[in-house]
């Protein structure tokens, strides 16, 4: 295959609507694969990066130069070619990929398997609206076809359809990862804050995992689909009981909110030594008040989807389980308006994208 123009839907600046446009992609390299893509998922990300709301947050500037943003890190679908030397994939083989298509591959992080926090040059490189080692900027999922080196895409194991699937390329490793991390199991109390697309997907894990699972909602309106889930508690935040019933509680908090919360709130759910692990990332900054911390020695820590190792232990897992997300399949023409809904948190439980209406 020579560099070629392919159909995908793009942000063409901060906060306008997405369109249908075309966009080119690398000619296969030796180390390459071309995936035909089935199935895009829409992570709330998507909806920060393109209204440019992470503009001066972190390490994540998001400028008017990286526009047209094509988002999508949530990727499903079937190898279509491979490069020269490509060993671990085959046409056919049904594959994914995640928020990153790239690392430096040498620093201590890389070679330990947390290639989500490289440290060395270029650092990881972002599934879009990042720059590749070829130094031209990368486009996401929500396309028809994309080249990835075959050491950046994931295997999907044969049980899981691949809409389904396409999810957990972020959804299911951001919170596979924490909960992996801290331990969530067996005699383990873990309450995951916000049923989105994350949430969802911590409900599962956590549960198949062994730990005795709440979510903690805006509301009950989704009581019976986190139960279902696997949730063995449901609570309204919005019932200052809530916080008074639950008090000295969790082991681990997981919140996957979009928004700013008043996180003290939250700590204060925590048992002694217990950890709150920040996943959302709002617009603004999060005041802490030290004494929430302090006077149960609770942690407040942040975690980063996971490596590409872990990713595919996540997949493996989730095959072993059954374990799938729950989502609305629509056409692209439907992209922005799914946008609106995700930001009413009327999203049962993550948007995917049919490529071939691209
Ligand atoms: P989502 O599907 O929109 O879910 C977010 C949930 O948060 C909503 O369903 C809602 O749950 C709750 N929520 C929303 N607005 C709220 C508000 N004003 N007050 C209280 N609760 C509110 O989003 P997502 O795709 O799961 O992503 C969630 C966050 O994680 C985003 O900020 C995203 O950028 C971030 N993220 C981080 C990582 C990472 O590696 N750390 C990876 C992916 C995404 P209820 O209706 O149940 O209350
Ligand atoms: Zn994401």
């Amino acid at each position: 295959m020579t560099h070629t123009s392919v159909a995908a839907y793009a942000a063409p600046a901060p906060k306008a609507p997405l369109e249908r446009i075309t966009i080119p992609r690398r000619e296969l390299g030796a180390h390459d694969i071309l995936i035909d893509i089935k199935y895009a998922g829409i992570c709330h990300s998507d909806i920060h990066t393109v209204r440019a709301e992470w503009g001066d947050a972190g390490n994540s500037p998001i400028v008017d130069g990286n526009f047209p943003i094509v988002p999508g890190h949530e990727i499903a679908g079937v190898v279509t070619e491979v490069g020269s030397e490509v060993s671990r994939y085959e046409a056919g083989d049904r594959v994914g990929v995640g928020c990153f298509v790239d690392s430096c591959r040498e620093c201590e992080n890389c070679k330990s398997g947390l290639d989500q926090y490289c440290t060395g040059e270029p650092g990881m490189v972002n599934t879009y609206a990042g720059t590749g080692r070829d130094g031209q900027p990368t486009y996401g999922g929500y396309s028809t076809h994309i080249v990835v080196d075959e050491n950046y895409a994931l295997r999907i194991p044969d049980g899981i359809p691949l809409d389904g699937a396409a999810p957990l390329l972020c959804a299911g490793i951001t919170l596979y990862s924490p909960l992996a991390h801290w331990k969530a199991g067996p005699g383990k109390k873990v309450a995951v804050v916000g049923l989105g697309g994350l949430g969802h997907m911590g409900v599962k894990i956590a549960h198949a995992m062994g730990a005795e699972v709440t979510v903690l909602s805006q509301s009950l309106r989704k009581k019976d689909d986190g139960l279902r889930l696997g949730a063995d508690h449901y609570y309204a935040t919005s019932d200052p009981a809530t916080f008074e019933r639950l008090a000295g509680t969790f082991d681990l908090i997981v919140n996957t909110v979009s928004a700013n919360l008043d996180l003290n709130a939250y700590f204060e759910l925590l048992k002694t030594d217990g950890t709150l692990v920040q996943l959302g990332v709002p617009e603004n900054p999060l005041p802490v008040a030290p004494f929430a911390l302090i006077g149960q020695r609770r942690s407040f820590a942040g975690s980063l989807i996971g490596g590409i190792a872990e990713t595919q232990e996540m997949l493996d897992f989730c095959g072993e389980h059954g374990l799938a997300a729950d989502i609305e399949v629509i056409g692209a023409e439907q992209i922005n308006e799914a946008y609106e809904r995700v930001l009413a948190s009327d999203v049962r439980y993550r948007f995917v994208i049919d490529a071939s209406t691209i």
